[in-house]
C-alpha cells in the first residue's frame, strides 16, 4: 500500500478493529475468523478504540531477522476501552515505559520486506496527553 493510501485509511486503521466472541466473551486483536480461546466462529467485529494503557510489556534485545536496526523492540499489552492489544511501542525508550502509561495508536513504517515492500503497520506511542 502506498503512503498516500495509508494516510487516507489512517482513521480506519487507528480505530482498531478486533473481534468479540459471542460464546465466551473473549476479545481478540487482530480480527480472526474464529475465537482464539474457544474456537467458536460466532464472533463479531468490534472497535477497540485507538488509545489505552500499558498493562504489561517486555523488551526484546535479541535481533529478529529483518528487524536488527529496530532494537530494542518494546512490545506491550495495551488495554483499550474494549479489549487488549499486543502491540509494538514506538518513540519510547525501554526505561521510559511503565505499567499504566497512556498510549495511543499511530501508523508507522515497518521494516522493508525482502522483496522491497514497505509495510505500514499500527504501533502505539506515548499518549500526547501524558504529562511525563
Ligand atoms: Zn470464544
Amino acid at each position: 500500500m502506498s503512503f498516500q493510501r495509508i494516510w487516507r485509511l489512517k482513521d480506519i486503521l487507528l480505530n482498531l478493529v478486533g473481534i468479540k466472541c459471542s460464546d465466551c466473551g473473549y476479545t481478540s486483536y487482530p480480527p480472526k475468523a474464529a475465537c482464539p480461546k474457544c474456537s467458536s466462529r460466532n464472533v463479531s467485529r468490534i472497535s477497540l478504540g485507538s488509545s489505552g494503557k500499558v498493562v504489561s510489556y517486555t523488551v526484546i534485545n535479541v535481533p529478529i531477522e529483518g528487524f536488527e536496526n529496530m532494537l530494542p523492540l518494546v512490545i506491550a499489552l495495551v488495554e483499550t476501552d474494549n479489549g487488549r492489544v499486543l502491540t509494538q511501542l514506538t518513540n519510547v525508550k525501554p526505561e521510559e515505559v511503565y505499567i499504566g502509561m497512556e498510549v495511543e495508536a499511530t501508523v508507522r513504517r515497518s521494516a522493508t520486506t525482502l522483496d522491497g515492500y514497505v509495510p505500514y503497520i499500527v504501533k502505539f506511542k506515548r499518549s500526547s496527553t501524558n504529562n511525563a
